[in-house]
């Protein structure tokens, strides 16, 4: 992973989604509360049938990050 990558992407602290750096409010769980201290792209399609989605306690397709603090 680029240091771009992450320079371009925070993370939400409530729920990991990876939003543009750009972005003012989290439309998952709209929280403000953003990181760019976070590791590890996952990108969820079907959360029903994703072990990694599961695992992270993930229930809505979108872009997460593994590690978000
Ligand atoms: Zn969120």
């Amino acid at each position: 992973m680029s240091k771009r990558t992450s320079a371009r992407f925070k993370c939400c602290l409530r729920c990991k989604a990876l939003l543009l750096s750009q972005a003012s409010i989290c439309p998952n769980c709209r929280s403000s509360e953003f990181t760019t201290d976070w590791s590890g792209i996952v990108i969820v399609f079907d959360p029903e049938n994703s072990v990694i989605a599961k695992a992270l306690n993930l229930t809505k397709p979108g872009r997460y990050a593994i590690k978000c603090r």
